[in-house]
């Protein structure tokens, strides 16, 4: 099937990860089953690989959309931070996080999407987009054959670094979700030691500014991986860094496949919308600084998006409709913005603690008993060597 049921609609979204999937959700409940909304994705989105370690705070999913237990790989109930030497300290926390099959995931939202009223076209390529009177025209290709469609707002939900929307005058000063843009890359792999409900966080120079992580998938493989500050220069492809890490560090792992990509890690101040356009998810750098999780903080912002833009759809007229495109990025920094920005300052900190303080800091923890190193506890313990390490990471299952 390569046509579209209209050629016209009120909102388009560009991109079915998880902030184009909650947009999309959410616009077809709120306008009803006739609100003509299209969500379009270039592939299926439970089509693997996807280029994610799948770790999530369960609690803060949970307010988001309810768990099911049939797109979850596995629970965690703690973290262990390890240092260089390999000293771990441990937070334990019983059920706090969950490791998602994020391709079931993906196709639960989108299931919901369809029962929403929503179109959902995922084999259609957004060429490129253009100001088409007071809305919006969009060349889309399906299998080799170029669509022209138009619609009221569009919804730029395509992940990070997008170049769909630069270069468009009356959207410029927007956020263009490049912000601290950073390499990370993960291998799966089996004969990693790990314990099966923890996952693992590596600190280190090695990483560069960024961290390591082992996180379990289904007993035997796991995710191994790290993410590495923007201005890292790791001397080789990321790819070999990679498998010289897993060989010196785990010499009987044996590695079934890499992927990479690139995380938006930063919280800037641009708007998020303009001139019926809005950014979500990763085009809208909503990625916490630090943790670099953008799981629960894509769907918080494609909530946040639809909202806007259902109100913006039956706004009287353009300064009203301003207004509300101006409150997007407002609503953003109430939720997490705000947060993400304090983070963001903290984070080049995290770059200069040497490989010594985080090996002090953590055999230090690693002495105290399981029970009594709440995140609290960590912070106090380690305040005197390094206090930034733990208590800046919290955020990934808080
Ligand atoms: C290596 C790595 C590990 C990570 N691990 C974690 C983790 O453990 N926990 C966590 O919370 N976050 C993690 N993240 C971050 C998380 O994956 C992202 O923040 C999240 O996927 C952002 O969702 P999104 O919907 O904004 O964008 P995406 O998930 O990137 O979705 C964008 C979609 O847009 C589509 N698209 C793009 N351009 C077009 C176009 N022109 N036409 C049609 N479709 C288009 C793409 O096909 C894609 O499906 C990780 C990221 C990386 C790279």
């Amino acid at each position: 099937m390569t046509s579209f049921r209209s050629n016209s609609y009120n909102v388009v979204i560009c991109g079915a990860g998880p902030a184009g999937l909650m947009a999309a959700y959410q616009l077809g409940k709120l306008t009803g089953c006739g609100g003509r909304i299209l969500i379009l994705d270039k592939k299926e989105p439970w089509k693997e690989p996807i280029f994610c370690a799948e770790a999530v705070s369960t609690h803060r999913l949970n307010s988001l959309w309810p768990i099911d237990e049939s797109w979850v790989r596995g629970s965690i109930s703690g973290i262990y931070f390890t240092s260089p030497k390999g000293y771990k300290a441990e937070f334990f926390s019983k059920d706090c996080g969950r490791l998602l099959d994020r391709s079931k995931f993906h196709h639960a939202i989108a299931d919901a999407c369809v029962e929403a009223g929503v179109e959902c076209r995922f084999d259609a390529l957004v060429k490129c987009i253009s100001r088409d009177g007071d809305g919006w025209n969009l060349k889309v290709q399906v299998d080799g054959e170029m669509f022209s469609l138009t619609t009221r707002a569009f919804i730029d939900a395509s992940g990070p670094g997008c170049r769909l929307t630069r270069g468009i005058s009356c959207i410029e000063g927007l956020e263009t979700g490049d912000t601290d843009l950073e390499p990370g890359i993960f291998a799966i792999a089996e004969g990693i030691p790990h314990d099966r409900d923890h996952i693992e966080l590596l600190y280190g120079s090695e990483f560069e500014g960024g961290y390591g992580w082992i996180f379990p998938r289904d007993g035997k493989e796991v995710n191994v991986g790290f993410v590495l500050s923007k201005d890292a220069k790791p001397g080789m492809p990321l790819r070999e860094k990679l498998k010289h890490f897993i060989a010196t560090h785990y010499p009987g792992a044996s590695v079934k496949a890499i992927y990479g990509g690139m995380i938006a890690c930063g919280q800037s101040k641009k708007p998020l919308a303009k001139c019926g356009l809005f950014k979500a998810g990763d085009a809208a750098s909503c990625v916490n600084p630090m943790s670099r999780s953008g799981i629960v903080e894509a769907l918080l912002s494609g909530k946040i998006t639809a909202e806007a833009v259902h109100e913006w759809l039956d706004a009287a007229d353009d300064s009203a409709r301003a207004r509300i495109e101006a409150s997007v990025l407002d609503r953003w920094m109430a939720a997490l913005g705000k947060s993400h920005l304090q983070i963001a300052k903290a984070k080049p900190g995290l770059a200069k603690i040497k490989d010594e303080q985080f090996d002090k800091a953590a055999k230090r923890l690693s002495r105290l008993p399981r029970e009594k190193q709440t995140l609290l506890r960590i912070f106090f313990a380690v305040l005197w060597s390094c206090p930034s390490v733990i208590w800046k990471m919290r955020s990934f299952l808080h």
